[in-house]
């Protein structure tokens, strides 16, 4: 275990002798012995021992030690002012942090002062705004096994997001998990902890929270009916387990603001009942099935650059929701990625969408007039979240004031909206009248952030906070009154009423004025010139208005959180406002990029189950590229079910990747219900995008490229069907030519034949054309070049046929390799282009077995020979091979059976 966690060693061992406040640490390191406990002392977070050695040199702070009778123990502290940050770092370095604060002021109880861990915080379970993104969600996740059944749910503690699906294969799951990419997982003791990526910290928690009977109570107390809400076992438990994480994360005091209240809350220490452990805020679970939405695994969600950049390019907003967003506000940035991330399939969905796109396209000053509008839209999803969790101050309630008053004005703008969702929305936006008027009513314009010293309870909302008031002041105007009358009564002209915060109000006299000072004035504090004195009738007022002023504190804390308290009943009222302004918000988003980057309305053509797809762009453009860069050639792009398969040619960066990107986003852009980049689009929904990008475009982490790849190409050879759009790109690269071809060639064919998939395939294996002729729906598409005085010239347009050669060796004499070795380059590539061409065409030519070993690379030179002379002497192994290779099931082999065969049709060629 890590030395920082846990009890240390050097307390452990003697737990009953420690001081009280050392076994108060060491039992808090016990309870939460997952996290690193910081542990308030005064104006500092301490940790101690091992975990103090630990946070000094992480944190760079300063090492100190605490010595007391029973020894002495390293210590370092942060201050609590800055906490923040430091706690950042810690979650970096892959901690998580029990915050255990002071929950009494000192000396108010015989003692030590008490203790508690108020929240829990994890990369996963963030709430804090400093440590989140504003523009995503931050979802924790559970998984759960029910026999065969795998569920995965996600929750979004800071916003109250709850989402919930299952499936059957443990593929389905790890690409829901990839679509969401939770920083954190909750997993029981049977849950494959292999579906995580190495980003993502995986929490095991009490096997208890994951029983289906402990799970579904959690569930219920939070909704009506479970079994209805989710489809499965599996489901209640992943959702009971993560909402007792959630419970469990908050810590057992919830009032976390206030250092002992006086009052009531103060009892909040004793053990708490379920029911006040739950999050209100969390009213909504979504269950869904994966198969409702565009399927996206982890390599298409990276290659086609939906969040985050391809790192060739390098530009931090050069990914597709970086073009797309205009989002003026936070509920709106997080709305556009959730669809981004969740593209649709059914038809009027995506045009209920458009619809409202079309429309807001076409009203500019409607639009921006909403745009501006949205910015002053505070993120309300997260503000009710912590009126909820007892979180908020003030100011949360007056920026929840300020954001309900935008909302008439917002409404007005859709009050003759004439498509549906626009018209719906216009329904959806409650202005909540109600709320707004009472923290209008009780909380003043421009309250402090301290929410126990008053100043917050506008004048006239409370009687008895109206006489307090009035005491108060009353007793001041009496002082400040004070020293007119006492000058005139002792004839002092210099005498003065001042205050001072140990001694409290008195009255000042200079010593040459001593004699005139009358018999009722009490001496409290003598100073080099003068004496202070006070009157009993001015101790008496001074106590009334202390008296009056620290009840009034104490009844506007009591006031504000009753009204913090009504303000959090109205959580779903306020949650369903925030999801209509979130999606007006990403609406006129997509609205704006559409206007701006002349996009059009994509036409969705319904189409019958068991029918594949079609895809008829023209003037396509790649909205990522085209936007980092000059100049950009649209291109059209035309697939139909009896017209699926392009074999892409032509040379290195002449556009081929660009070209299968674009058509796989304009899919999407479409599906999200977006205007997409063309002169006119016409699609139907896809229901998966594939993508294999070249080996060399990729970071393997630990497995060799190879197989990397043919993992990758397996799963699309498994799940593809004639709904799926498939981007390869360079497939077979990651091993030798003629491997590298039989394979790409048998996976072309296997797509074509048995898969159906609408397919882009860019290779540079020039003999792969030859199947766009072979081959029923293939056709061949390729990027022609010009030479221009042995330069290169790029025109990035694509045209039917195949290429005619791949210029590479013409692309390394622009790059200005020298004369000869371009020279040679061109005797090689003359010679492999025979070879290749023999190698490509079909496995019964004669020449394949003299001319094919002669491609491989370095280590075949010495097979080549032996092959050769083999088959000199016996039956052509190689038509053997053939057979075999056509007549192997590749979608049922898994990468290492693939491995495993293609080794053995090497060897049986080299017999
Ligand atoms: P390939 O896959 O053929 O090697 P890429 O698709 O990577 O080529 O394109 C190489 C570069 O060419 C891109 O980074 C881009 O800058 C440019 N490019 C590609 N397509 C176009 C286009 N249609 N219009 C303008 N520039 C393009």
């Amino acid at each position: 275990m890590d030395p920082a966690l846990g009890p240390p060693d050097a307390m452990a061992e003697k737990r009953d002798e420690l001081t009280p406040m050392m076994r108060q640490y060491h039992d808090l390191c016990a309870r939460y012995d997952d996290a690193l406990v910081l542990f308030q002392v005064g104006d500092f977070y301490e940790t101690f021992c091992g975990a103090a050695e630990r946070t000094a040199r992480l944190l760079e702070v300063a090492l100190t030690s605490r010595e007391d009778s029973t020894g002495e123990y390293p210590m370092s502290g942060i201050p609590i002012d800055n906490a923040e940050s430091y706690i950042e770092e810690l979650l970096e370095a892959g901690y998580r942090v029990a915050v255990a604060d002071q929950i009494e002021e000192p000396g108010e109880s015989p003692g030590v002062v008490e203790r508690a861990v108020t929240r829990v915080i994890t990369p996963g379970t963030l709430t804090e705004d400093e440590l989140l993104a504003s523009d995503d969600n931050n979802f924790v996740a559970a998984v759960a096994r029910d026999g065969t059944d795998l569920a995965l749910a996600l929750l979004d503690v800071s916003t109250g997001d709850f989402l919930a699906t299952s499936s059957a294969t443990r593929e389905a799951v790890a690409d829901e998990v990839s679509r969401f990419d939770p920083p954190e997982a909750v997993v029981g003791p049977d849950a494959p902890a292999d579906l995580f990526p190495e980003t993502c910290m995986v929490t095991p928690f009490e096997a208890d929270a994951f029983d289906r009977e402990r799970a579904g109570e959690t569930v219920s107390r939070y909704f009506r009916n479970p079994d209805a809400l989710l489809a499965s076992d599996a489901e209640i438990r992943a959702c009971g387990a993560l909402l007792s994480y959630a419970e469990y994360v908050r810590g057992g005091e919830h009032e976390g603001e206030r250092g002992g209240t006086t009052d009531a809350d103060a009892d909040d220490t004793e053990p708490e009942d379920a029911d006040d452990a739950r999050l209100e805020y969390i009213t909504h679970l979504t269950r869904y099935d994966p198969r409702e939405y565009l399927l996206l695994d982890a390599v298409a969600l990276r290659s086609l650059e939906l969040f985050e950049p391809r790192a060739v390019r390098g530009r931090e907003d050069a990914t597709l929701v970086g073009v797309l967003d205009e989002t003026a506000c936070a509920l709106g940035g997080r709305k556009l990625r959730d669809w981004i991330r969740r593209p649709l399939l059914q038809p009027d969905r995506i045009e209920a969408r458009l619809d409202a796109v079309e429309e807001l396209t076409s009203g500019v000053r409607r639009r921006e007039r909403l745009h501006e509008l949205l910015r002053d839209v505070y993120d309300l999803e997260r503000l009710i979240g912590r009126i909820s969790r007892e979180r908020a101050n003030a100011r949360d309630l007056r920026s929840l004031r300020d954001t309900l008053a935008v909302v008439p004005d917002v409404r007005d703008q859709l009050a003759d909206a004439d498509c549906d969702r626009l018209r719906q929305l216009h329904a959806d936006l409650d202005p909540l009248a109600d709320v707004r008027e009472l923290i209008d009513d009780a909380i003043v314009s421009d309250p402090p952030i301290e929410i126990t010293e008053g100043g917050i309870v506008a004048e006239e909302y409370d009687a008895d906070l109206d006489d307090l008031r009035g005491t108060a002041r009353d007793g001041k105007r009496w002082i400040d009154d004070l020293e007119e009358r006492e000058r005139e009564r002792t004839g002092v002209d210099s005498l003065k009423v001042g205050y001072n915060s140990v001694h409290g109000y008195y009255i000042e006299v200079t010593n040459p004025n001593l004699e005139a000072v009358p018999d009722d004035y009490q001496r409290r504090q003598t100073l080099k010139n003068s004496e202070r004195f006070v009157t009993p009738e001015l101790k008496d007022r001074e106590d009334e208005i202390v008296g009056a002023e620290e009840r009034a504190d104490e009844l506007e804390y009591e006031l504000f959180c009753d009204v913090r308290g009504d303000v959090a009943d109205e959580v779903e009222r306020v949650q369903g406002l925030a999801d209509a302004l979130a999606t007006l918000d990403a609406l006129v988003s997509l609205a704006t990029a559409a206007a701006q980057y002349d996009y059009c309305r994509p036409e969705i053509a319904a189409r019958d189950d068991g029918e594949g797809l079609e895809i008829d762009v023209e003037g396509g453009r790649h909205p990522v590229v085209e936007r980092t860069q000059e100049s950009f050639v649209p291109n059209g792009a035309r697939f139909s079910p009896g017209r699926r398969l392009a074999v892409i040619t032509g040379p290195n960066m002449s556009g081929k990747s660009t070209y299968m990107r674009q058509v796989a986003q304009i899919v999407l852009l479409a599906q999200v219900g977006s205007f997409v980049p063309a002169r006119s689009a016409r699609i139907t929904p896809v229901d998966r995008i594939f993508t294999r990008v070249g080996a060399s475009d990729d970071i393997a982490g630990g497995r060799s490229t190879f197989m990397v790849e043919m993992d990758e190409l397996a799963t699309i050879l498994r799940e593809a069907d004639e709904r799926s759009l498939v981007l390869l790109d360079e497939v077979g690269r990651g091993t030798s030519t003629a491997d590298g071809l039989a394979i790409a060639q048998a996976i072309t064919e296997h797509i074509h034949g048995v898969v159906g998939a609408t397919t882009l395939f860019a290779t540079h294996h020039h003999p792969l054309t030859e199947l766009a002729d072979d081959l029923e729906a293939a056709f061949a598409l390729h990027f022609e070049v010009e030479q221009d005085d042995g330069e290169v010239v790029f025109h990035h347009e694509i045209a039917p046929g195949a290429a005619t050669g791949s210029y590479g060796v013409e692309v390394a004499t622009a790059a200005g390799v020298p004369e000869s070795v371009v020279e040679r380059s061109r005797e090689l590539a003359a010679e492999n282009a025979t070879d290749e061409a023999a190698g490509g065409s079909s496995s019964d030519d004669p020449t394949t077995d003299e001319t094919a070993p002669a491609t491989a690379t370095a280590d075949g030179g010495e097979r080549a020979t032996a092959s050769r002379s083999a088959s000199n002497h016996d039956t052509d192994p190689s038509a053997d091979v053939a057979a075999e290779l056509r007549s192997l099931e590749v979608a049922h082999l898994t990468p290492v059976e693939a491995l495993t065969e293609l080794d053995r049709l090497r060897r049986l060629l080299e017999e």
